[in-house]
C-alpha cells in the first residue's frame, strides 16, 4: 500500500477472481465459464461493429434495451445494461445502501457482496445458511436491511422457488430485494415475472454464463423504473459509456439468437445431472445443483487436497479457504469430454489415497 492509498479504505480486502493461469494448458473447471463459443451471429456482430469504434457507445444502450425489453416483456425503462453483472451489483449497494440502510446476505455466497459493501461503506449482515447450506428465507423476515440473494446461489448451486422469493419481498417492502439470476438459465424460474407486483425488487442477470460471453463483460438490471432511475444516476455519476459497442453488438445478436444458447444450456444441464451421477457413486457428497456448476466434497479427500491433485493433473477447479465450505470443491460444467476426463483423473486420485 502506498502512503496516498486512503485511510478510508485501508482495510479493503479485494475480490480474488478464480486463477486463469497461462503456465499450462488446463482444463479450466473454476470460473463458471461456458464450454461452448459465442454464435457465429455474435461474432460477426462484434467483428462489424470494430469499423465503428472510433465513436462513443450510446450512453442510453437504446438498441440493446428495446431487444432485451421484447425479450423478457418489460419496458425500456426498466432496463440498466452494466459492465458485467458485477457493475449493477455495486451499484445497488451505492444506490441504497447506507449505515441505516445495511445489506444483508447469505454468509456463503458470491464473495463480492461483502467487498461491495466495504467498499461503498455499507453496513453487511452475513446471515447464516441453514441445513445443508439451505438458505432459509425466514430469516431474513422484516430484517431491515437490504437484502442480496444469489438464485441459485453460488457456491452452493442450490435454488429457491418463486414463493420463497416473495415471501422475502413481502416481508420486506420498505427495502430493496436485489436477486441475483447469474446462474438461473440452468434450471430455475426467474423472479422477473414478479416485478409488476414488487417495486422493490431488482433482479441482476449476467450474460457471461448461458450466453457465453464472460470475457465481453455484460450484465444488467430489471426492476420498477424508478429503481432503475435511481441505478441510472450512479451510472451517469460513474461512467455513463460502461457498455462498449461491441459488447452491446454481441449482447443483442446474442439474445436474437437464444435458440443456440437455450441448446448450449440444455446440454450443460445434462452433463451436470450425468457427472453429478458418477460423482455420487464415487462417494462425494454433492449437493442439488441448478447452475453450471456442482459443488462436491469427498469424506476420503480433503477440499484442497483433492484441487491441488487436480491441478497438478492439468484440471483447474475452484477451492474456497472459508471452514464451512474447506472440504467441498466447486466444479464448473465442461462438455462431456471435458467431464470424462475430470471422472477419470479422480478415479485415479481416489484410488491413490
Ligand atoms: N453473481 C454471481 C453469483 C456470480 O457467480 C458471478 C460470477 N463471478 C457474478 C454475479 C458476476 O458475473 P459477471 O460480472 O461476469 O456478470
Amino acid at each position: 500500500m502506498s502512503q496516498f492509498f486512503t485511510s478510508r479504505l485501508s482495510a479493503l480486502r479485494p475480490y480474488t477472481p478464480g486463477e486463469q493461469p497461462k503456465d499450462t494448458v488446463y482444463i479450466k473447471l473454476n470460473t463458471n465459464e461456458s464450454p461452448f463459443p459465442p454464435s457465429e451471429s455474435v461474432q460477426r456482430a462484434v467483428a462489424d461493429e470494430a469499423a465503428r469504434l472510433q465513436l462513443y457507445s450510446d450512453p442510453e444502450c437504446r438498441d440493446l434495451n428495446r431487444t432485451a425489453a421484447d425479450f423478457f416483456g418489460v419496458g425500456t425503462d426498466q432496463i440498466l445494461m452494466t459492465n458485467g453483472s458485477d457493475e449493477i451489483l455495486n451499484f445497488a449497494f451505492m444506490a441504497f445502501g447506507d449505515e441505516q440502510n445495511p445489506f444483508a446476505f447469505p454468509s456463503i455466497s458470491y464473495g463480492f457482496y461483502p467487498v461491495f459493501a466495504a467498499l461503498n461503506r455499507v453496513p453487511a449482515k452475513p446471515i447464516p445458511l441453514g441445513k445443508d447450506f439451505r438458505i432459509n428465507v425466514s430469516d431474513y423476515k422484516e430484517i431491515g436491511a437490504n437484502i442480496v440473494i444469489a438464485n441459485p446461489n453460488a457456491p452452493t448451486g442450490l435454488y429457491l422457488g418463486l414463493d420463497e422469493i416473495e415471501f422475502l419481498l413481502k416481508s420486506n417492502r420498505d427495502h430493496v430485494v436485489v436477486i441475483d439470476e447469474a446462474y438461473i438459465d440452468f434450471g430455475g424460474e426467474s423472479a422477473i415475472s414478479l416485478i409488476p407486483k414488487y417495486d422493490n425488487l431488482l433482479v441482476t442477470r449476467t450474460f457471461s454464463k448461458s450466453y457465453s460471453l464472460a470475457g465481453a463483460r455484460l450484465g444488467f438490471g430489471i426492476g420498477s423504473p424508478s429503481l432503475i432511475a435511481d441505478l441510472n444516476t450512479i451510472k451517469y455519476s460513474t461512467n455513463p459509456y460502461n457498455v462498449n459497442r461491441m459488447t452491446m453488438a454481441a449482447g443483442k445478436a446474442a439474445l436474437l439468437d437464444s435458440a443456440y444458447y437455450r441448446e448450449g444450456c440444455d446440454k450443460i444441464m445434462k452433463t451436470r445431472e450425468r457427472t453429478r451421477e458418477a460423482l455420487l457413486a464415487l462417494g462425494f457428497t454433492v449437493t442439488d445443483s441448478k447452475t453450471n456448476f456442482l459443488f462436491a466434497a469427498h469424506d476420503k479427500i480433503g477440499g484442497k487436497e483433492l484441487y491441488l491433485a487436480l491441478k497438478q493433473n492439468g484440471i483447474l477447479v475452484r477451492h474456497f479457504d472459508l471452514p464451512e465450505i474447506e472440504r467441498y470443491n466447486r466444479i464448473t460444467i465442461g462438455t462431456d469430454e471435458q467431464m470424462d476426463i475430470l471422472l477419470e483423473t479422480i478415479k485415479s486420485i481416489l484410488k491413490g489415497i
